[in-house]
């Protein structure tokens, strides 16, 4: 694609509405420059936009919007029952932008806010203050968690202001995982031990199927190329696998695809789990009649759904037994119901 044909910011966000308490914020004005052709709305808090009762999620998802505003405390939440901590005492993760410019049909944030917007919070120094007290231990911080930060990273140069600050603090350890394509927006910044770039991969089918707006699967897995290339710690988690009765032929053959594009020993994790949520959130995601992954029999355990164990230690197994060609057990998370 040249130049010439490129999207704009404005092509991206027809509106973006900023809220009164931000306005002067250097980090406002710098994205507002980006918006030239958008509509500009001046709002008196982001709730009154973002949290709004009966907003159509399905059509706001066509064509979304971004609302720049200031976050208060909490800035920080304990890591969350779904996620892995990987054994870090201090595991959190950050609320500092709320949705996503992709729409994947299972995802939780659709079962979780009203809106399909995003909310960009410009205070970004308001989260590392936060942070600070817990630097005297080895601290996880997931950055990426209800939303993709490096999708949204030509707006808000947010990934970097969180790796540039991990280089200033030894004890901070990042987690960014992302389905983008986007490794070139953090090139220039020196790979580190304390980074891991996480990247959540499916096979083209379910990518067409379910991930809308995200990109194939061929350039997610040559960004990650370039990024184990340049030396960065790359996680590549295949989480949630959807179960269908293609399973066997496209996610095993996923695997094979992953290590025909990166050398095995350059993989710092690999990471599986197969499809859970929250039932309260599917519940919601029923309610919007967007997917059939909404309407699969799941079983139901202490608030849980999930494929139950029999088909979850299937899955398990049988990628479990193919990565297991290309690295060590030692290398491979999985999550599954205790
Ligand atoms: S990329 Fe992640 S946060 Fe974004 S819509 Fe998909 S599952 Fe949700």
């Amino acid at each position: 694609m040249n130049s010439l044909s490129k999207p704009s910011h404005s092509d991206l966000f027809s509106h973006l509405y900023i809220e009164e308490s931000v306005l002067d914020e250097p980090l406002t004005k710098e994205i507002r420059a980006k918006f030239s052709k958008s509509k500009i709305i001046i709002i008196k808090h982001y709730k009154d936009v973002f949290n709004r009762p009966n907003q159509d999620f399905a059509v706001q998802s066509r064509s979304k919007n971004l609302i720049l505003a200031r976050r208060s405390a909490p800035f920080l939440y304990e890591g969350s029952y779904y996620s892995d901590g990987f054994e870090y005492e201090n595991f959190f993760y950050t609320p500092s932008i709320l949705g996503c410019l992709y729409d994947c049909e299972y995802c939780y944030l659709s079962g979780m806010y009203n809106s399909a917007n995003s909310v960009f919070f410009v205070n970004t120094a308001d989260f590392f203050d936060a942070l600070t007290p817990y630097l005297e231990k080895p601290t996880l911080i997931a950055i990426s968690y209800d939303t993709d930060t490096l999708a949204i990273e030509s707006i808000t140069s947010h990934t970097n202001a969180w790796i540039e600050h991990a280089q200033k603090n030894p004890n901070l350890h990042l987690e960014i995982r992302t389905k983008s394509a986007n490794f070139k927006a953090i090139r220039h910044l020196a790979s580190s031990e304390q980074t891991v770039l996480a990247w959540t991969l499916s096979p083209q089918k379910i990518i067409d199927s379910y991930e809308h707006k995200t990109p194939s699967l061929q350039s997610r897995l040559k960004s990650i190329k370039e990024a184990v290339e340049a030396g960065w710690r790359v996680r590549v988690c295949i989480d949630p696998v959807i179960y269908n009765e293609e399973f066997h032929e496209l996610y095993p053959s996923l695997i094979e695809q992953l290590f025909c594009t990166i050398e095995p020993d350059k993989l710092f994790q690999l990471t599986l789990g197969s499809f859970r949520m929250s039932s309260t959130h599917l519940k919601r995601m029923k309610k919007l009649k967007r997917s059939d992954i909404a309407f699969y029999p799941y079983d139901v355990k202490e608030g849980i759904v999930s494929y139950g164990k029999t088909i979850e230690q299937e899955i398990l197994h049988v990628m479990t037994q193919k990565a297991l060609e290309y690295i060590p057990e030692t290398r491979i998370r999985t999550w599954q119901l205790q």
